[in-house]
This record gives structure tokens, sequence and C-alpha cells, in this order.
């Protein structure tokens, strides 16, 4: 176990034999997660259309919440007041924040991650999506951005980031990074990087002070954020350069795996990094949610996970099955007197049927989104929690061939 400090610390279980994938327990001050875990994602201190009670209840053992958009409502400041992030959501468990990079960086291009696999192959710095004007213009010292909410001008910096995520008050916090795309050059690359490098220094200086000034508040603990798209070299050294990086004796408490992924590097890039991390700290990797990509990640050393894509594609009735993803709005579905899945266990497969959710979607009752995503969230926390058993188990080759040979099936 790292030195736990006020409570936090890692502690790695069993080890796949490959020597990088593990399972393990992250230690919080408000509460355990047993690893691999994936985390809810309440952007706005809400998982949407559901209750906390029920988040818990599902089996999320953790949620993640966004300093962006809490920065820009209702103010970081507002949820000190509260008693901090969990408080202010009436959510117990352990809670994460991220930097605000990503939605800041997205501002720029007016893309979201995944459209950069729609442009592989495309080297272009200045590339931004039809139809947008670029909202966000990085320098060295920080971000100036524009609101997507009412058009203000603010700025972020690796300072202002961490001010937000100590008054958000999140167990786990990510330190200020750039976000580049898979579309950047190489040479694009290499200075955001060093960029990155650069403020994860004075994200520890400003996180240690903060700490300081905060004594009486539990401790937070920061995740530096590895960088270095697609490329070995830069992935590497940045993983080196931030695991040995300390700050008035203050190292950071474990790292995210950051930036654009492209699904078929992404387990060798996950390996890349971790092979170069501490064993005894936590691996978080930003933003994926498909279960090859789980079994990949996890193999590779990732411990945590979170995604919006669960909860984001219930609200459009598209359900996630051992047999793959179908959509309960199909006339298929309007005399289905069955549940979800057969198998689940959740509260919505245990009360309901398709046919009665298909006629909540067509009748455009909000209830159909909760229902949905207390199913789709809780297929993905069980997915993770199943992994972690296997893993234990010894049986994880086994676990990943049945699981995704059936998932996948109908794909061919
Ligand atoms: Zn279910």
């Amino acid at each position: 176990m790292t030195p736990a400090e006020g409570g936090f610390g890692f502690v790695p279980g069993s080890e796949l034999p490959n020597g990088l994938g593990r399972s393990g327990v992250i230690r919080t001050p408000h509460g355990d997660i047993r690893t691999p875990a994936f985390v809810a994602v309440g952007t706005k201190a809400t998982v949407k259309a559901v209750l906390p009670e029920a988040v818990g209840a599902l089996g999320a053992q953790a949620v993640l919440a966004n300093a962006y958009h809490l920065f820009l409502q209702p103010g970081s400041d507002i949820v000190d007041a509260a008693g901090g992030l969990g408080a202010f959501m009436n959510w117990p468990g352990p809670t994460f924040t991220d930097s605000g990079g990503f939605q800041v960086m997205s501002l720029g291009v007016g893309f979201k991650k995944v459209l950069a696999m729609d442009v592989a192959g495309l080297a272009d710095d200045q590339v931004i999506a039809e139809g947008k004007t670029r909202l966000a213009h990085v320098d060295d010292d920080g971000v100036t951005f524009t609101s997507h909410l009412n058009g203000d001008r603010h700025r972020f910096t690796p300072e202002v980031s961490m001010r937000i995520q100590h008054e958000l008050g999140a167990d786990i916090m990510f330190a200020f990074d750039e976000c580049t795309t898979l579309m950047n050059t190489r040479g694009y690359q290499e200075s955001s990087l060093a960029r990155t490098q650069a403020w994860a220094v004075r994200c520890l200086a400003a996180h240690h002070d903060l700490t300081a000034e905060r004594a009486d508040k539990p401790y937070q603990a920061l995740f530096g954020v590895v960088q270095g798209a697609q490329y070995e070299d830069l992935r590497r050294q940045a993983a080196r350069d931030l695991a040995a990086l300390e700050v008035a004796g203050r190292p950071f408490d474990g790292f995210g795996i950051g930036g654009a992924l492209e699904k078929e590097n992404l387990g060798t890039i996950v390996s890349w990094v971790c092979s170069e991390l501490p064993v005894d700290k936590p691996r978080h990797l930003l933003g994926i949610s498909e279960p090859d990509d789980f079994f990949a990640a996890i193999e590779a050393g990732a411990d945590t996970f979170d995604c919006v894509m669960p909860s984001r594609v219930a609200r459009n009735a598209a359900l996630y099955t051992p047999d793959g993803r179908f959509n309960v709005n199909t006339a298929a579905n309007r005399r289905a007197f069955r549940p979800i899945d057969e198998e689940c266990d959740c509260y919505t497969c245990a009360h309901y049927t398709r046919a009665y959710l298909h006629h909540l979607f067509k009748a455009k009752e909000m209830l159909a989104s909760t229902l949905c995503t207390i199913h789709n969230e809780h297929f993905t926390v069980r997915l993770v929690d199943d992994i972690r058993a296997s893993i234990d188990s010894g049986d994880f080759a086994d676990f990943r061939t049945d699981f995704l040979g059936r998932f996948y099936a109908r794909r061919g």
C-alpha cells in the first residue's frame, strides 16, 4: 500500500499472468473501491434520471462529476459551501472529478472524442468541426474559452482547475492537461505533451498549497494524466516523467490515461503506459464503455473507468444484454412481455417488461429514461465486477472468450 495520506491508498490484489492486469482496492475517505471498477458518470452532480439510492443499489461504487460543468453552474463555491460534491448530491460514497480540460479542449475543435476515429489519417492542427467556430484557445499558461451556456469568456489554468476541484471536494481529482486529437501532427503532440508536463508540476504545487490551506477537509487525491496520443515513445516518456515527479515531497497519488485512443490500439497504448507506472498506484482510463474495450484495457493494467455512454444510449432506448445491444423502441418489443435480460438482477429487469418500456418511450414518459439507465449502468458495472472476479479466480481468459463470443455473435 502507498503511504496512506489521510485515508487514500491502493492495495494491489491478484495479478494476471502478463504481470500488468490486476485486481485491487482503492481506499478513499468516503469508502473503498474494489477494482477493476466502472465509475458512474454524474456530469452535473447527478446521474441523469436516477436517484442516488438507485445508483448505489445498481452496484456503482463511485460517481464522477465534471469540473467544467459545475464551475459554470452552479459554481464550485456553491458546491464547497454545501459540504462538497458528495454531500451536495446526496451520494455518500467515493467521488471523482475530471479537470475540465477535456470539455474545454472539445470547445476548441467542436468535436467529441469519437470523431477522431472518423477522420483517421488526417493530420491537421487546424481542423475544426463543420459549422463550428473555435471556442477555446490554448497557450502555455492555460486555456481561454467561451461558455457554451451564455457566451461568457473564462480562463482555466492548472491553478484554476485545482482550486475548482478542491472546492468541489471529490476524493479523486485529475491534473489539468491538454487533450489533443488523433488529427494533430506529431510535432503538435510533442509540444502539447511538454505543456501538459509543465502543467502537471503546477497542479502538484497548487494541490500542495490547497491541501494545507484546507487542512480541515478530507484528503483529496490527485492523479496525473498521461498523454502522448498514439506514439509509444511519447506515451512511455510521459508516464515515466509523471511517475517520477514530486513537488515539495508530494508525488501523484494515481494516474489517468487520457487522450484520443484508436480502438484497435487501445490495449497496446494502455500497456505501454501501465508498464511504466508504479504498481502500487491506481490507474484510471477516461471514457470507455464497450465490453471488448474493458477486457483489453483491464488486461493492459487499467483499474477504473468512466463513460457517459451506458446512460446516454439508455435514454435513447438502446439497451445492453449478454447477446449484444438492441433498441426497445422497435415494433418487435410492443408485445414482448419479458424483461430486457432474463439473467439480469437489476431493479428494472426484476419488475418491468420490454413491452412496458416500449410503451414509456412511445408515450415520452420520463420513467423510460430512469428504468433504462438503471439497467445499462448495472450491466456495465456488473461486467467490470465479473471481470474482477475472473482475475481473482484465475479465469480471465476463459471469461473473456465466453463473454465477447456471445456479446458480438450477431456481428459475425
Ligand atoms: Zn436489468
